[in-house]
């Protein structure tokens, strides 16, 4: 996603203080939405309203939607790595309470009790929907209103919760460059996030949405506020690790491993769309995932 730097400014203020909001004075009334253009190119992955799921076995359907490459060159990728490739749509299951202590050890607040309960239904949430499938993961894509980027620990690139001018929240999860998470929306609650899911309210509640930070400062020839150069590395270890645990608590709690999805392949059919997780290391995400799995395999 793509976020001005007043909005990003003015959701963190409220975050931060939401003690404050009672004093503050109202808040300025939200522009109308744009209406939704239509797609203007085919959709990268095939997807079937029917079956409510993308064709292929469900690591077929990982290879495409998380393609190689810049959102303009994409290009199937041939493997998910290792543990990815013989994890995806196989049966996930984990000790609760070893899964508790992960989360609780890496300072994720995760309710332990939310680990017993189902994801999201797709119908718009409606309990004879099908469970969610995909784990979608995105990038803030920030301007940060600098020409430089900060340290990783700047506090003005790790704000967490960013939030549409009505106040929702634009997405379930947060995790910010050093790894802190913020959990809006429980993965049992139906929330979208893309271009994909507005178009077909029925398609709500079948991808958990994911943001990581991700600054960005201008490229030559863009503004301060309108920026898409994305830092290299793209992504903290931190981030990696925060989001290989909730990627493993979603699958768990799913009984499967879900599908792991980029937002910019999910939106592709929308040309100078989405472009995020810009920069993200598939690898990265394989050895954090790796080490969960030791560590709830070894009982520490
Ligand atoms: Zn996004």
């Amino acid at each position: 996603m793509r976020r001005g730097v007043l909005a990003s400014v003015l959701a963190a203020a409220l975050a931060a203080a939401p003690g404050a909001l009672a004093a503050a004075p109202p808040a300025p009334a939200c522009p109308p939405t744009p209406a939704l253009p239509r797609p203007n190119r085919l959709s990268l992955c095939a997807f079937s309203d029917r079956d409510m799921a993308y064709v292929g076995s469900p690591r077929q359907q990982a290879l495409c939607l998380m393609p190689e490459g810049d959102p303009g060159h994409f290009k199937a990728r041939a493997s998910l790595g290792a543990p990815l490739d013989r994890l995806v749509g196989s049966r996930a299951a984990a000790d609760p309470a070893r899964l508790a202590a992960l989360l609780r050890d890496a300072g994720l607040d995760y309710p332990p009790a939310a680990l017993a309960r189902g994801l999201s239904h797709a119908f718009g949430g409606k309990r004879y929907g099908p469970p969610a499938r995909y784990f979608v993961i995105h990038d803030t894509s920030s301007a940060l209103g600098r020409p430089a980027f900060p340290p990783e620990d700047d506090p003005a690139i790790n704000r967490l919760g960013e939030r549409y001018c009505g106040g929702e929240y634009t997405a379930h999860s947060f995790i910010n460059r050093q790894g802190k998470v913020l959990i809006a929306y429980d993965y049992g609650v139906a929330w979208r996030a893309t271009k994909f899911e507005s178009i077909n309210r029925w398609r709500k509640g079948l991808f958990l949405h994911n943001e990581l930070t991700q600054p960005r400062i201008p490229r030559r020839g863009e503004s301060l506020t309108n920026a898409s150069l994305s830092p290299d590395p793209a992504f903290t270890p931190a981030q990696y690790r925060a989001l290989a645990l909730l990627y493993v608590a979603a699958s768990v709690r799913a009984g499967t491993w879900l599908v792991p999805a980029f937002h910019s392949a999910i939106d592709y059919a929308w040309e100078d769309g989405h472009d995020d997780p810009r920069g993200f290391d598939l690898k990265q995400f394989d050895e954090a995932l790796g080490t969960v799995l030791d560590r709830l395999r070894a009982g520490s």
